[in-house]
């Protein structure tokens, strides 16, 4: 059985993200799709409230699951038997830090841990968590990024209401 971990913030979860969760759950038997509890940053979204929106989203991929996981992925990895970690590649920009992490997982990990990358659909290209939720907090339109019961609670979250919406 060939096992994967797909981890990230997921805050919130973008149809980038999405996409890249169908494409690896094409190419490995179970797909692991890990949120990083990082008790560094405040998220808009508590670990638990991201592990229940992407059990929603990826609920018509069988061989998908999700968890959560903090500290160290290679230790993760390790607890959960799993050699390969996915990631998405937007841009040039994602390249240098993705590289980095790859390698020190690599590294940290004595060989056992590997980093697959994905190339983004061009369609998703300019996507990221941060700029959804800059542009719902002004009550822009998100319907493009996330999939509408995310926005939905993204808006809530910012105490935007339907009518104040720019779409
Ligand atoms: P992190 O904080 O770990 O970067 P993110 O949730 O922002 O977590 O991203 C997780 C992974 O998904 C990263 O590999 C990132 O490059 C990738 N990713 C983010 N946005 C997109 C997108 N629009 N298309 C494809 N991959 C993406």
């Amino acid at each position: 059985m060939k096992r994967a971990v797909y981890p990230g913030s997921f805050d919130p979860v973008t149809y980038g993200h999405l996409d890249v969760i169908r494409r690896a759950s094409e190419v490995f038997d179970v797909l692991i799709v890990s949120v990083l509890n990082n008790k560094g940053k405040t998220p808009l979204f508590s670990a638990e409230e991201r592990v229940k929106i992407l059990k929603e989203a990826t609920k018509d991929l069988p061989n998908v699951q999700v968890d959560c996981f903090s500290g160290l992925l290679i230790d993760y990895a390790r607890e959960n038997n799993i050699h390969v970690a996915v990631r998405g590649l937007r841009a040039i920009t994602d390249f240098e830090y993705e590289l980095q992490l790859a390698q020190t997982n690599s590294k940290l990990s004595g060989g056992r841990l590997d980093t697959m990358f994905l190339a983004t659909n061009l369609e998703y290209a300019y996507l990221s968590s941060s700029s959804v939720k800059e542009i719902a907090s002004f009550g822009g339109d998100i319907s493009q990024c996330v999939p509408d019961f995310v926005a939905d609670m993204i808006y809530e979250r910012y105490g935007i209401e339907k009518s104040q919406k720019t779409v």
